[in-house]
C-alpha cells in the first residue's frame, strides 16, 4: 500500500521538532544487508488479479523473499507490500506502517487471513484515501473498517494474529486482499476506478515497474 496522501494526514505527519518523541515500534525492523529490490508489477498483470498459492516451505527460499520484499517495499516508499506485488505467487504479505495514535508496525504475514468482524461492530472511516504501489501515482477515496485482525503464521511457521486500527487497519485489509486478487480500486464505484486508473495512465511512478505484456 502506498503512504498517506490525504492533507489533513499529511500534517499529522510533520516533524513533530523540538517535541518529537521515539515512535513507538511494535514489530522488529527488517535487515536491511539482505535481500534486493524488485520492480513491482501493476494493473493488469494477471499475477495481481488471481488468488495466489498458500505457503507450504517455510525455508531459506520464503526467508530470502521476505527480505526481498521489505527491499521492494521501501524502495517504492511503500507501507506494505504483496507477494504478487513482486511477481510471486505466494500469500506473504510485509508492512511498516503506521496507525493513526503514531504507533509503527513492522513485520510479515503468511497464509492470512482476516478476521470476519462481529455483526454492527463495523465502524468506517470518514477520510479513507488509499492508494497502492501497484496502481502508481493514483488515490482514491475508499471507506474501510477502521479495525481489522488477520490471523496466519510467521516465516517459521508459527501462529500469528496481527490486529490494527485507523490507517494500519486499512493496510491489512489492502494486503490481504491482494493475496487473493483484489485491487482497492476494485471496491471503488465504477466511476471512481475509471478515475483512478486515468490518474495511473497520466503519472509517472518514481520505482521500477514491470511491464505488462
Ligand atoms: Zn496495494
Amino acid at each position: 500500500m502506498a503512504e498517506q496522501h490525504d492533507h489533513q494526514h499529511d500534517h499529522d505527519h510533520e516533524p513533530a521538532g523540538d517535541a518529537a518523541q521515539p515512535v513507538k515500534v511494535v514489530g522488529e525492523e527488517p535487515d536491511l544487508s539482505k535481500g534486493t529490490a524488485r520492480p513491482i508489477t501493476v494493473f493488469g498483470n494477471p499475477v495481481l488479479h488471481r488468488e495466489v498459492k498458500d505457503v507450504t516451505a517455510f525455508d531459506g527460499e520464503l526467508s530470502a523473499l521476505i527480505d526481498d520484499m521489505f527491499q521492494s517495499m521501501y524502495a517504492a516508499e511503500g507501507v506494505g507490500l504483496a507477494a504478487n506485488q513482486i511477481g510471486v505467487d505466494l500469500k506473504v504479505f510485509v508492512y511498516d506502517c503506521p496507525d493513526d495514535e503514531g504507533v509503527r508496525h513492522i513485520g510479515h504475514v503468511i497464509n492470512p487471513v482476516l478476521e470476519e468482524l462481529p455483526a454492527g461492530s463495523r465502524r468506517v472511516l470518514d477520510d479513507g484515501n488509499e492508494g497502492c504501489l501497484s496502481v502508481p501515482t493514483a488515490y482514491a477515496e475508499l471507506p474501510r473498517p477502521d479495525y481489522a485482525a488477520v490471523t496466519g503464521v510467521d516465516k517459521d511457521g508459527n501462529p500469528i494474529r496481527v490486529e490494527g486500527t485507523g490507517f494500519f487497519a486499512r493496510c491489512l485489509q489492502h494486503e490481504t486482499d491482494h493475496l487473493y486478487g483484489f485491487l482497492y480500486i476494485d471496491k471503488l464505484s465504477k466511476r471512481d476506478r475509471k478515475d483512478a486508473l486515468r490518474q495511473m495512465a497520466e503519472g509517472t511512478p518514481r520505482y521500477a515497474t514491470v511491464p505488462n505484456a
